[in-house]
């Protein structure tokens, strides 16, 4: 590999994202004397090498995670805050005006719930700190998409693309 580790010249270099989509196996060995254990929920890092010590282990957990996205994650959490709040409200409704429970009253309760979660999403998305965290997003992944990590030293790096 034609890429060096700016540190310590070393040519032990992976991709982060290689080294993060990896696995235990193909990695275990690569830090001397140690392994690391990317598990599949994400941030499972256990080297045991004398070359990396515990906070550079949190450090390289760190690094190898791909960045959050914060964007997304507040998508989903007005989404599923809506539904529990409308599915509250509908129950009280329902008991409040002593509703029969019909195909109907199902359909309008659900539009009724879906309309305002719909409204705060588009406009959750139009807004400008909702843009900057999706620019942040993107520029992040790229940059974690370029990153290599050094084997030997644990530096992490931007290569080019
Ligand atoms: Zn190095």
């Amino acid at each position: 590999m034609a890429l060096q580790c700016p540190k310590c010249q070393s040519d032990n270099v992976q991709k982060v994202e290689m080294a993060y989509m990896a696995g235990t196996s193909n990695l275990a060995g690569k830090v001397s004397g140690g392994s690391i254990g990317v598990g599949t929920l994400g941030v499972g890092v256990g080297a045991h090498s004398g070359t990396l010590s515990g906070t550079q282990q949190t450090e390289l957990a760190k690094t190898l995670a791909p960045p959050p996205n914060q964007f997304a994650s507040t998508i989903a959490g007005i989404f599923v805050g809506g539904v529990v709040l409308g599915f509250v409200l509908f129950i009280v409704a329902m008991f409040f005006f002593d509703l029969k429970p019909s195909l109907s009253l199902l359909f309008w309760s659900t539009l009724i719930i879906t309309t305002p979660i719909v409204i705060a999403v588009v406009m959750y998305v139009k807004s400008d700190g909702a843009q900057k965290l999706k620019a942040e997003f993107t520029t992040a992944t790229y940059k974690w998409k370029n990153s290599y990590i050094c084997f030997k030293c644990g530096t992490k790096f931007v290569g080019q693309p």
